[in-house]
């Protein structure tokens, strides 16, 4: 009755919401090494990311994906875990997270608490000094301990890999096994021209179809229908029993089955990761108690959400992109 559905007929029952633009790390393909973060006063309080999570799951939003910046270094961010975990069984049907990792080991036991049971922790290496050449802080024995952390607490993980190329296109493989021997799902992200870096994007840029033939010359792949309303295509790995995922933003058009939209820490909405056209639902929010004044902007902007995206990356002097970045918006 009240569900938010777009022109194109797609029902938007998938909501992420980035809780803070600041983080741990500076990975080299998400941010330049002096990210400038936002003045605390124009990022949403946790009470207003609280009210607003609940107002979309009262337009019958089912999941929903707590991310950043890093969602865990956000001063008591449990506490919205804790608010948001009580909707479970009353209209939301999967509270999850999007995380680097790096806090894992003191907040896995108390988002599985909180009713989170999947988590996606992004690792692009498995090799000390190179995880800390990408990430530019990052400790990989503190991420793997906090992954086994979780994993003991009963969360299920999929591990997100960027694949960039010479860095860790050497390292797939060794992904792959490493997933498969841990019993983690796997997805490669190919890099997008999200936000100026400082460095040019298409350097960085590693095709899946090579990914996926490196894989090949170990393991035996095989198509798999599986289809979630993301943008990732899967296939089953025999030897290791796993699906393995690969989200292509340049290859393939994943819009079709979109089912998702995207806010920021500053509660703006995006209707499309890849389009500019955004929504301002922190006025509403900030201008009246009342839930009614934030569901029409909602459902305005709704009616606007585009067909489709269209990002392109190409060797040319000048890169298009799309210009805020990955931790404004949440990956
Ligand atoms: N800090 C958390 C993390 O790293 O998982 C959550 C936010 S991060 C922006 C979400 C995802 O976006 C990560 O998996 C990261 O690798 C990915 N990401 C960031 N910048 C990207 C880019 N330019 N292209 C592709 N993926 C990117
Ligand atoms: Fe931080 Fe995640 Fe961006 Fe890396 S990808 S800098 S961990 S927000």
């Amino acid at each position: 009755l009240f569900m938010l559905i777009d022109p194109f007929k797609r029902k938007i029952s998938y909501v992420r919401v980035s809780v803070t633009d600041r983080c741990d790390f500076r990975c080299t393909y998400c941010m330049s090494e002096d990210m400038e973060f936002l003045p605390k006063k124009d990022v949403l309080s946790l009470e207003e990311l609280d009210r607003l999570c609940n107002t979309f799951i009262d337009l019958g939003v089912k999941k929903l994906r707590i991310t950043g910046g890093e969602p865990l270094v956000r001063k008591n961010i449990m506490q919205l875990f804790s608010n948001l975990g009580k909707k479970l069984g009353q209209g939301l049907e999967e509270l999850t997270l999007t995380t680097n990792g790096s806090q894992l080991d003191r907040y896995a036991k108390d988002l599985f608490d909180n009713g989170v049971r999947r988590i996606n922790v992004s690792l692009d290496s498995l090799e000390k000094n190179k995880f800390k050449k990408i990430t530019r802080i990052g400790d990989l024995d503190k991420v793997i301990n906090g992954i086994m952390v979780a994993k003991k607490a009963g969360l299920k993980i999929k591990i997100n890999a960027v694949a960039l190329k010479g860095i860790n296109d050497n390292e797939i493989l060794n992904l792959v096994n490493w997933c498969g021997e841990n019993k983690f799902s796997l997805t490669f992200i190919e890099v997008m021209p999200m936000g100026e870096i400082g460095e040019k994007r298409s350097d960085q840029y590693m095709p899946l179809t090579e990914v996926k033939s490196l894989i090949q010359t170990k393991y035996s792949l095989t198509e798999d229908s599986l289809r979630t309303g993301g943008p990732a295509r899967y296939v089953h790995c025999h030897e290791t029993d796993q699906k393995i995922g690969f989200i292509t933003p340049h290859t393939h058009n994943f819009c079709e089955l979109c089912n998702r939209v995207r806010i920021t820490c500053t509660g703006e909405m995006y209707m499309c990761l890849g389009q500019q056209d955004k929504a301002d639902l922190k006025t509403p929010l900030r201008k009246s108690e009342n839930d009614q004044l934030l569901k029409d902007v909602i459902y305005e902007a709704i009616s606007r959400k585009p067909k489709g995206h269209d990002f392109v990356i190409e060797r040319k002097e000048k890169e298009q992109f799309v210009p805020r970045h990955m931790n404004v918006t949440g990956g």
